[in-house]
């Protein structure tokens, strides 16, 4: 970890993009109590632009809005912000251009939206899972004539939790085919999100482009860069996904092929025992143990599991032989923490951690 991070001293100034919807309001909260970073900048829409942060986001988490967020002013997503990195909670209607040009401008991107996920030099990114897909940065700046800039992305909310409980069994017996049906919360769909009217006493199959981010972005995330490109894990996926009347959380059904076979027992223990190395455990937002295997015959359950390891872990439960497959669980992560808000905060962490935020930073320092 890099020396420089002093304790008890903001580091970095972030910026937030999007920072009125549900992912960016979450990256706000979180950035309060943060010990590293400190909030200096928010962005948003022209519908916000302008107003104080307080008047412009409609607020929907139980803790107030913090103090040093409430009295910003909303600026609009275009570079110049007085920041040393940007999260981007942008919609996926403008977050690919607007992304690129703070990546051009020279500003570190973390973002959650799924356009620039799948490109070829861009790192998508869980810690725990795939660190080394870092070294990807260089070619991406090289590849785009980025100088201090880059982006960086993190996954989809229903496949994080799914490649997290994934990765153990990959590196300890190999995977060759998953099979995932999910229920997936309404928070994952923003704000307003889905109408009430649609939703309530029901279940929706479909979200649109879900099962196609399920299916291809694990198979990047469980793959290597292998210095020029990255080579994805070969494991075919199956997806069902569905939106049901759940506030937060979303929760998976999964049966799993491996390459080697293995017992219950032992597939539970190698979920069970997975741990991260010191440099991710020493990460401000980390969990040594990121899965959390529930021992409880009827858990994991949105409602009393989301919020496991401060919303970070995935809790795996019913470890369990499948009589298709080889054997089958279920996994519960929360979307907007483990899925989104918590993910880029981690990200952001280990880019921290590495030295990979100084570039802009130091460059304000010396002009
Ligand atoms: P959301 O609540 O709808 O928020 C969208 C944000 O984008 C708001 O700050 C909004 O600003 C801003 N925005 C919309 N149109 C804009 C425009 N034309 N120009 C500039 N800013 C604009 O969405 P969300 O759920 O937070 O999701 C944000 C991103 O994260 C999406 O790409 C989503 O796919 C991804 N994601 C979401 C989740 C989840 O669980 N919700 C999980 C992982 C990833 P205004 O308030 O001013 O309109």
């Amino acid at each position: 970890m890099s020396g420089a991070i002093e304790k008890g001293k903001k580091r970095w100034r972030a910026g937030v993009l999007g920072a009125t919807g549900m992912v960016g309001q979450r990256i706000v909260q979180m950035l309060a109590q943060h010990p590293w970073f400190e909030l200096t900048e928010v962005a948003a829409s022209e519908r916000s632009a302008g107003k104080r942060y307080a008047d412009a986001v409609r607020w929907h988490l139980n803790e107030p809005i913090p103090e040093e967020a409430r009295k910003l002013v909303v600026k609009d997503v275009a570079p110049p912000l007085d920041c040393d990195f940007v999260f981007s909670g942008l919609d996926s209607s403008v977050a690919g251009p607007v992304e690129a040009a703070f990546a051009k401008a020279g500003y570190p991107v973390v973002s959650n939206s799924k356009n620039h996920r799948m490109e070829p030099d861009v790192p998508l990114l869980i810690p725990e899972v795939n660190a080394g897909h870092l070294a990807s940065i260089a070619t991406q700046k090289k590849n785009h004539g980025y100088e201090s800039g880059f982006i960086v992305t993190n996954p989809n909310c229903s496949t994080a939790g799914l490649a997290l409980a994934l990765k153990p069994l990959a590196d300890a017996f190999g995977i060759e085919q998953v099979h995932v049906v999910t229920m997936q919360a309404v928070s994952g769909a923003g704000y307003p999100g889905v109408p009430s009217m649609d939703i309530l006493g029901n279940v929706i199959p479909y979200i649109s482009g879900e099962e196609e981010k399920m299916e291809t972005e694990p198979r990047k995330l469980l793959g290597h860069w292998d210095g020029k490109r990255f080579v994805d894990l070969d494991v075919r996926l199956s997806a069902h996904c569905n939106r049901v009347q759940v506030l937060d959380g979303h929760m998976e059904s999964v049966s799993v092929k491996l390459k080697k076979k293995a017992s219950v027992k032992e597939v539970r223990e190698a979920l069970r025992t997975f741990e991260v190395d010191d440099e991710l455990a020493g990460l401000p937002t980390a969990l040594r143990r990121p899965i959390v295997v529930a021992e409880e015959a009827d858990r994991p359950q949105p409602r009393r599991d989301s919020d496991a390891g401060a919303g970070m872990a995935a809790v795996v439960g019913r470890v369990r032989a499948c009589p298709l497959l080889d054997f089958k669980f279920t996994v519960l992560s929360h979307n907007l923490v483990r899925g989104a808000a918590g993910a880029a905060l981690l990200n952001a962490e280990l880019l921290a951690a590495r030295g990979l935020l100084d570039g802009k930073a130091g460059k304000d320092l010396a002009t």
